[in-house]
């Protein structure tokens, strides 16, 4: 499957020569999507993952490895968007789910492994007091933005511009009719002296601010020791709830990015590898919130849902963190994915290339500009026919990117894949890097 690229064309052309290579080369993907169009819009049950001409029919995957309906392989550098941490096949995990698989499913009662899950969260993350459990990280925010709305009395939220805070509260565009219907109140990231302003004067009507500290899916762009210093202490000083949206960020640092600031937000928010590759989301923080939910109470808030501890999730997210993700593992991931950010940094600026790497450990982002990125309207140049060719030059290649160029590493991933991986967006950048300034 390696391309063959032909050098001196105009972008378009350049798109339209690899989108055949790629049609050609995954006929049976193909076929799939042209077929899963007749039940399913579009052939797709996640926005997400849908790019043109047709995306590929995953069949299974190994380790770092995925594999598709034509027979290739992948070095997954996608990681399902975070999610996949412990990579595709990760022993221990395997064999949780294998176990709470074989004691019964769907039990309808406290299981044994939800509360061990919940302590070694606690455990891990500063600003977890409690917990509850969910079954996305949508969820976990919306259950956040109605707790602190309940608590406070107040209803606005405050959100930050290009932020994606789940299937309902994309805060991308001016106007997202999906949205759920909350009251939100819209900042700049990395803007401190303007948040300052905007909290101050809408404190009477915030019940809380949420902020990734790393936005991730906008980019993978780290907010400012500063910025996110001052939304600790404007919200505290106008009594109002800060959200840590930790779903991606949580694998940055043994205890999350509130770990590594050192930044104690009231609640956060989880999802993605936390449940070991299965279905999840979490939220909590400050018992004195958190205990709200607590049934026991007359004035109980109301926080239910079928599969919150559904014994596959629990077990394997459990197995896990009990068991895998120590310290260590994460730290040297991290290390790596700061290696690899450099390495990719070096590349471009070897070959002239307008790319500019953003990311922090385990999650980085290339985008096709040369304009720094503090937040996301700074992403400016960053043109589609230009990613559509990153895309499926690195997928004909054998790497499994997105189109959004963001790149989330796991745990079974080794330097050599780095190594081929740099090696081939060296040459990427040698044939394609002058039509990239088009
Ligand atoms: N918050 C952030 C920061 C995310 O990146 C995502 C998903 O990508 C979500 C929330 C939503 O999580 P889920 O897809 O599990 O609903």
């Amino acid at each position: 499957m390696e391309p063959a690229p032909r050098r001196n064309l105009d972008l378009d052309t350049a798109v339209a020569d690899v989108e055949t290579r790629y049609a050609e080369a995954n006929p049976k993907s193909a076929a799939h999507h042209a077929e899963s169009c007749q039940a399913l819009p579009g052939g797709n049950t996640r926005t997400i993952l849908f790019y043109d001409p047709f995306p590929l029919t995953l069949t299974g995957g190994e380790g770092a490895v995925v594999r598709d309906l034509d027979g290739h392989e992948y070095v997954d550098y996608l990681g399902e968007y975070t999610a996949a941490l412990y990579g595709h096949s990760n022993p221990v995990i395997q064999e949780a789910v294998e176990r709470a698989l074989r004691d019964g499913v769907v039990l309808g009662g406290p299981n044994r492994y939800e509360a061990r899950l919940a302590e070694l969260m606690c455990d891990r993350f500063p600003a977890l007091e409690r917990v509850r459990f969910c079954n996305s990280g949508t969820e976990a925010n919306m259950m956040l933005f109605s707790l602190a709305r309940a608590v406070t009395g107040r209803d606005a939220i405050m959100v930050f511009r290009g932020a994606y805070h789940g299937g309902l509260l994309h805060f991308g565009h001016p106007d997202m009719p999906m949205n759920a219907p909350y009251r939100t109140i819209t900042g700049e990231f990395n803007d401190v002296e303007g948040t300052r302003d905007l909290i101050a004067a809408h404190a009477g009507e915030l019940a809380a601010v949420v902020v990734e500290p790393v936005m991730g899916t906008a980019g993978c762009i780290p907010g400012t020791s500063e910025f996110l210093q001052t939304l600790r202490d404007e919200t505290s000083r106008h009594g109002i709830i800060l959200i840590f949206d930790e779903v991606m960020t949580s694998r940055l640092a043994p205890g999350g990015m509130q770990e590594r600031l050192g930044i104690r937000p009231d609640v956060a928010s989880f999802g993605k590898y936390l449940g070991g590759g299965v279905t999840f989301g979490a939220f909590g923080g400050r018992a004195d919130l958190m205990d709200r939910l607590d049934p026991r109470r007359p004035d109980a808030l109301l926080h239910s849902g079928t599969y919150n501890n559904n014994v596959l999730t629990m077990a394997a997210g459990a197995a896990g963190l009990e068991h895998v993700l120590t310290a260590e593992a994460i730290q040297r991931l991290n290390a790596s994915g700061d290696a690899l950010r450099t390495r990719l940094t070096v590349a471009a600026e070897a070959a002239g290339a307008p790319v500019t790497v953003t990311g922090l450990g385990s999650m980085v982002c290339l985008h096709l500009q040369r304009e720094p990125i503090t937040r996301p309207a700074d992403k400016t140049a960053d043109r589609p026919q230009a990613r559509k060719l990153l895309h499926l030059d690195m997928l004909l290649r054998g790497f499994y990117v997105s189109r959004l160029g963001m790149i989330s590493l796991s745990l079974p991933m080794t330097e050599a894949y780095h190594d081929a991986f740099v090696g081939a967006f060296e040459t990427f950048l040698s044939d394609y890097g002058a039509l990239l300034e088009d």
